[in-house]
């Protein structure tokens, strides 16, 4: 299936609420495949609907346990923290310090419609809670402390991705970053 262009922030798409998925159907597993390729073409460790530009509850992910994807994800999350570097593929090469939770069990829905529990510590736990995010219109840095965030936006408002879409005046969107990701980005 087709790689889809990588959707930046700065695009409405990514602080947007994505709506339910209703229909388990053909369309919805070519999308799961669509996202498959994107993040492996990236490379991402794991990717969001909204991150190409469809507003609907699916993610996948890619981590050395193993691939998979989630639909209508909801979640619980450990009151331990972990911390570590986070990145995002709509974020090309920046990466900050990011707090969350330990451990995280999503619990949605196959792409056949069948329910499923993901139960995810560590990288797991951080793609889980990342991705979830996405779906609710949250990106990474509104999880960052507000010093570092106004760090985050200098560096945004000073990369060629943002000032690029900028000087287009259009969504900024690429095929693939021309930055390193650091095998991070989520
Ligand atoms: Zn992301």
């Amino acid at each position: 299936m087709p790689v889809q262009p990588i959707r930046f922030f700065g695009d409405p798409v990514l602080t947007t609420t994505a709506s339910l998925v209703s229909t388990f159907d053909k369309e919805l597993r070519n999308l799961v495949s669509d996202l498959l390729d994107t993040m492996h073409e990236a490379p991402g460790a794991g990717l969001a609907a909204p991150q190409i530009g469809v507003s609907l509850q699916v993610f996948v992910w890619d981590i050395e346990e193993g691939d998979g994807h989630l639909i209508n994800p909801s979640l619980e999350l450990s009151s331990d923290i972990q911390e570590g570097e986070e990145g995002c593929l709509s974020f090309p090469g920046l990466t900050y310090e990011t707090v969350r939770s330990l451990k995280a069990i999503a619990k949605g829905f196959n792409m056949f419609g069948e329910p499923v529990i993901v139960e995810g510590t560590e990288l797991l736990a951080r793609v889980l809670q990342h991705e979830t995010d996405h779906l609710n219109g949250i990106v990474f840095i509104d999880r960052l402390s507000t010093s570092e965030r106004k760090i985050a936006m200098a560096d945004i408002r000073n990369s060629d991705w943002f000032n690029e879409a900028i000087d287009l005046g259009s969504s900024p969107t690429v095929k693939f970053s021309p930055h390193s990701l650091k095998g991070m980005a989520l």
